[in-house]
């Protein structure tokens, strides 16, 4: 059985306690994780801390903090193909999508490595003859960063990226379901030379771990992705400190598709918006809002092709949707179908976990036109679910598109280019795909608004945000300073 440990100081622990962890293709017990508790959390922030301070760190400059960024990137991509398995292996998540973002993963800290020496204060034209002002941007300091299981190498480099490229030290709490990858990742980062306590990875449970490390007080910035519950957790712990937060939340996405749309191009977008990663993705396109004028042809595609979805072992490169991550997440998909079903959401296609070993639920399609209170419409599934809406006019897709308390991402298929632009202005989003869907660059801000958090995360601004700004005033005269009882 695997052995996996944590990362802290430069060093690698077994944690307090251990547990296990299943593999959900079978659901069988494949190897031991360490589990942090409040000891090894304190260690943990305590190397990063001193990391922050250390001359090694402090005075390194950004140039040379960008070399190391590029060296990670670089051993990140020779080493893409066994962090991918790992990660199929502890997750589920299916070896195709697993092994592509993987290989990508490695372009964001090659974005970030390139940030860290561009990353500029500015000098003011200030009010005052003999004074010279100027901005210097300075880490904000020893960084939370909890990610949820889902694409952890990827969740975490857009915080580790920025972070370490602004001069930050972090430590990083994966998640108790799939920690492999980010346990893997710390062996790794170990040999791109960076000084000891600039990363440390722990991982373990909510209050055990997560609870302890947000609101511990040398913490100064919490950056936080999972679902919208243990947000709010998270911000009630950071307030005992006064930390900032980002937050990456979940979605419930619109995916609007109006009658001039390509068919076929809007259905393939829609498949891979909802049954890519088995659903389990918060910019999942979970809401179907299509026009009522072709809304059964549009449906009859996609029904004829989600049938022919190669369910099966997430570690096949033949597979397209895999087993869930976990039996309570299969398990809260049926209860959400049963639900939309007894109140009259018609199903088009699956609806039943399968009976077979591992946590498979097949790509699902509900009906939701005559049912407008059921929960598939508003409730995030993360799961492969999807529901669907019929509209008349323009803007009552809208309207239905923005009726959401999430705001993360959204899809508009038209070849009108008008509409197309009425349609990015009027959507409440983080995010518009038009004519395409799904599709991310370290180069574009990603984030959302409302129940979907805030704050972005790839980008020039995301480094930015793991700045603080510092107001430097000079004077230039030799003059005795004026009236000392007024304000200058
Ligand atoms: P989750 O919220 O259950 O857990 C996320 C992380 O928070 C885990 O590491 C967990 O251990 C930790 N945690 C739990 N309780 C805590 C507490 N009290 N204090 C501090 N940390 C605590 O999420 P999940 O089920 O692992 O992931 C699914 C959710 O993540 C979905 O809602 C999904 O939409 C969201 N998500 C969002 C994005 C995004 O970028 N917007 C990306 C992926 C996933």
């Amino acid at each position: 059985m695997d052995h996996f440990q944590h990362y802290i100081g430069g060093a690698f622990s077994d944690g307090a306690a251990r547990f296990d962890s299943v593999d959900p293709a079978t659901g069988q017990v494949w190897a031991t994780m360490p589990e942090a508790r409040a000891e090894d959390v304190n260690a943990a922030v305590d190397a990063a801390e001193a990391a922050f301070y250390c001359a090694e760190w402090a005075s390194m400059t950004a140039t040379a903090r960008g070399k190391l960024l590029y060296r990670l990137a670089d051993l990140l991509a020779d080493n893409a193909a066994r962090l991918a398995e790992l990660e199929t292996r502890d997750t589920g998540k299916i070896i195709r999508e697993t092994s592509a973002q993987i290989a990508y993963v490695a372009e964001y800290y090659r974005y970030y490595a390139g940030l860290a020496d561009k990353i500029e204060g500015a000098h003011l034209p200030i009010d005052k003859p003999d004074m010279d002002v100027w901005l210097r941007r300075e880490p904000i300091g020893v960084v939370a960063a909890v990610v949820p299981w889902n694409s952890q190498l990827f969740l975490s480099a857009v915080k580790i990226g920025p972070a370490l490229a602004a001069g930050c030290t972090m430590v990083v709490k994966a998640s108790e379901e799939g920690p492999a990858p980010m346990l893997e990742f710390a062996r790794i980062f170990d040999q791109a030379g960076f000084p000891p306590g600039v990363l440390n990875v722990i991982t373990g449970f909510g209050p055990e771990c997560g609870s302890v490390l947000t609101r511990h007080p040398k913490i100064d910035h919490v950056a936080f992705t999972g679902g919208p519950e243990t947000a709010r957790h998270v911000v009630r712990n950071s307030a005992e400190n006064l930390a900032s937060t980002s937050l990456e939340l979940g979605g419930k996405s619109p995916f609007i598709v109006f009658e001039d749309a390509d068919i076929e191009s809007a259905v393939n977008a829609q498949i891979s918006g909802i049954f890519a990663a088995s659903g389990q993705s918060c910019v999942a396109g979970s809401r179907l809002v299509v026009s009522n004028k072709i809304k059964s042809a549009f449906l009859a595609r996609l029904k004829e092709k989600a049938q022919v979805i190669a369910i099966g072992a997430p570690d096949d490169m033949a597979t397209e949707v895999g087993p869930l991550c976990t039996k309570r997440q299969c398990e809260t998909a049926q209860d959400l179908v049963d639900a939309s079903v007894a109140v009259g959401a018609e199903l088009v296609v699956g609806g039943q976990a399968l009976d077979r070993e591992g946590f498979y639920f097949p790509p699902t399609i509900l009906d939701c036109s005559n049912a407008p209170d059921a929960p598939c419409l508003t409730n995030e599934f993360f799961g492969p679910v999807l529901s669907v809406t019929g509209f008349d006019t323009e803007a009552e897709a809208l309207a239905i598109a923005n009726d959401t308390a999430f705001g993360l991402a959204s899809g508009v298929f038209t070849k009108d280019l008008t509409r197309a632009h009425r349609m990015i202005r009027g959507i409440r989003a983080g995010i518009v795909w038009v004519n395409t869907y799904r599709a991310v660059s370290p180069i574009a801000p990603f984030g959302g608004h409302g129940l979907s958090g805030h704050g972005r995360e790839g980008g020039m601004q995301a480094a930015l945000d793991y700045t603080k700004v510092k107001a430097v005033w000079l004077r230039t005269s030799d003059d005795p300073i004026p009236d000392p009882f007024v304000m200058r």
